[in-house]
C-alpha cells in the first residue's frame, strides 16, 4: 500500500509543537474522551482526577452504559455526556437532571462530540465503530492520544493522511507504541534498522493446538498481565492483537513491514525495542498498567505522576523472549499477510475479527475458529476482486460492511467446533 508519512512530534525535522492555548497559558488543558466508560477512559479519568487542577473535562462519550457514563460525567464536571445508543438516551437525561452536564445521544451526536475543540482528546472507543468520530477528532486537530488501534488497521492510509493534513499532535497510547514513540525520539527515518514489538503471549502461551481448539471465553478472557476490554482481551489470546498493533506500527513509524518484529515477552516489562543501524538497541520498560503510557499522552510534551507499581529488577529477576508460535498463532501471519496486501485486506481482516471475537465471546464458534474466519474472508472471491486500495472514507465503510456481512454468512460453516 501507498504509506502515507504523516510526522509523530517526536520525530526529527517533525511538526514544530505549537503549545494548546489554555496549556500554554497555565490553564486546564480542555480534555475530551471518546470511550470514556471502557477501561482505557477509566484509567485516563482516574489521571485526570488525581489533577483537576490540570485539566478541564468538556465531553464523555460511550455506548450504551448510561448509568456509568452520568456518574463519570458528574465527577468529573463534564460540560456534555453523550451515549451512541439513542435507547439509552433518557437513562442518561434522568441521571444528569439538575446538573450543569447536558445530554446527548445517537451516532451524530458522538461525532459532533469529538468535532468540539479541545485541546486533547483520547480516542478510546472499541473497533472500527471508533473511526468516523475519532477522524473527526483529527479534523478539528489539537493533540489526539490514539488508543483505537482498528482506526489504523482498517482506514491506516486515509487516517495518517487526514493527521497530516489537520497538522494533529498524534500520541500512541498502545503501550509497545507509546514505547516505540519515546524510543524512536528524533531518530531519523534511515538510522532505524527494526521496531521489535513484545507480545506476552496471553493466556494460552504454552496451550498445545488441540487444548487452544476447546479454550472457553472464560479462560481466554483471564489476562495474566494485563487488565483491559474483552475485544481486546480476546484479541491477546488469538494474538491478533499483535498483529493488528504491526499494522497500527507500519502506519505511525517510518519503517517497512520487513522492519517490524514481534518477540513473546511473558513478563510485559519491556514494551517495545527499537534497533539502530549502529547496533545500538533502545526499550522502554514499565510495569503493565495502561495508566503509564496514557499518562505519557496526557502530559505531554512533560511527564506527570502515574500511581502505578514500580518496576524492581532484583525482585524480577529474569526477563524472558522466545520467538511467536505462528502455527499455534496463526493470526499473526494472517495479519502480516493482510499488511502486505494493502489496505482493503487489512480492512477486512480487522472487520472479520470484530464479528468473529463478537460470536465467540457469545459461544456460537470456537476459539481456533476465529483465525478461521478471518482467513475465510480474506479468501472470499468477492473480497480478492476488489481494489487494494481504498481512497475514501465510503470505500472503508462499504469494505468493513462487506467484511462484515462475509464474515457473519461464515459463522455458519463453524457449528461443529462451536457451540458447546
Ligand atoms: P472497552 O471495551 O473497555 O471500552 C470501549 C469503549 O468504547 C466503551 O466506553 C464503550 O462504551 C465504547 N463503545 C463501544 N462500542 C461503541 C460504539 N459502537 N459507539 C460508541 N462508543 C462505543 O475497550 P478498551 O479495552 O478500553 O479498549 C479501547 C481501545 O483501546 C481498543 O481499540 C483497544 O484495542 C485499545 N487498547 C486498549 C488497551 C487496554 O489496556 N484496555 C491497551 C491498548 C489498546
Ligand atoms: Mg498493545
Amino acid at each position: 500500500m501507498v504509506k502515507q508519512e504523516h510526522q509523530l512530534s517526536n520525530q526529527a525535522g517533525g511538526m514544530k509543537r505549537e503549545p494548546t492555548p489554555s496549556g500554554s497559558a497555565g490553564l486546564p488543558r480542555t480534555v475530551t474522551i471518546l470511550g470514556a466508560t471502557g477501561s482505557i477512559g477509566r484509567s485516563t479519568l482516574d489521571l485526570i482526577g488525581r489533577e483537576p487542577e490540570r485539566y478541564r473535562v468538556v465531553a464523555l462519550t460511550a455506548n450504551g452504559n448510561a448509568g456509568q457514563l452520568a456518574e463519570l460525567a458528574l465527577q468529573h464536571r463534564a460540560e456534555l455526556a453523550v451515549v451512541a445508543d439513542p435507547a439509552a438516551y433518557a437513562e442518561l437525561k434522568a441521571a444528569l437532571a439538575g446538573s450543569a452536564t447536558k445530554a446527548a445521544a445517537g451516532e451524530a451526536a458522538v461525532r459532533e462530540a469529538a468535532g468540539v475543540r479541545v485541546d486533547w482528546t483520547m480516542a478510546a472507543i472499541v473497533g472500527a465503530a471508533g473511526l468516523v468520530p475519532t477522524l473527526e477528532a483529527v479534523r478539528r486537530g489539537g493533540r489526539l492520544a490514539l488508543a483505537n488501534k482498528e482506526c489504523l488497521v482498517a482506514a491506516g492510509d486515509l487516517f495518517m493522511r487526514a493527521c497530516a493534513q489537520s497538522r494533529v499532535e498524534l500520541l500512541p497510547v498502545d503501550s509497545e507504541h507509546s514505547a516505540a514513540f519515546q524510543a524512536l525520539a528524533g531518530a531519523a527515518p534511515e538510522a532505524i534498522e527494526s521496531i521489535t514489538l513484545t507480545a506476552s503471549g496471553g493466556p494460552f502461551r504454552s496451550w498445545s493446538l488441540a487444548e487452544l481448539g476447546q479454550a472457553t471465553p472464560e479462560q481466554a478472557l483471564r489476562h495474566p498481565n494485563w487488565s483491559m476490554g474483552a475485544k481486546i482481551t480476546i484479541d491477546s489470546a488469538t494474538m491478533m492483537n499483535k498483529g493488528l498493533e504491526l499494522i497500527e506500527a507500519y502506519h505511525l513509524f517510518p519503517v517497512t513491514p520487513d522492519q517490524l518484529r514481534v518477540v513473546v515477552h511473558p513478563q510485559s516489562i519491556v514494551h517495545c525495542l527499537v534497533a539502530y543501524r549502529d547496533g545500538s538497541v533502545l526499550a522502554q520498560l514499565s510495569e503493565p498498567d495502561m495508566r503509564t503510557p496514557i499518562a505519557l499522552s496526557l502530559a505531554w510534551p512533560g511527564r506527570m505522576a502515574a500511581p502505578t507499581r514500580r518496576l524492581d529488577l532484583v525482585a524480577l529477576g529474569s526477563l524472558t523472549f522466545e520467538a511467536p508460535d505462528e502455527v499455534r498463532f496463526r493470526s499473526l501471519a494472517v495479519a502480516r499477510a493482510a499488511l502486505e496486501a494493502g489496505s482493503t485486506a487489512c480492512a477486512l481482516l480487522n472487520a472479520a475479527n470484530e464479528i468473529a471475537v463478537g460470536a465467540f465471546l457469545q459461544q456460537r464458534i470456537g476459539f481456533l475458529d476465529i483465525v478461521g474466519v478471518v482467513e475465510a474472508v480474506l479468501g472470499d472471491g468477492e473480497c480478492t476482486r476488489l481494489p487494494q486500495s481504498q481512497a475514501s472514507i465510503e470505500d472503508v465503510l462499504a469494505t468493513d460492511a462487506l467484511g462484515r456481512r462475509l464474515a457473519d454468512a461464515r459463522l455458519r460453516h463453524c457449528g461443529a467446533s462451536g457451540k458447546r
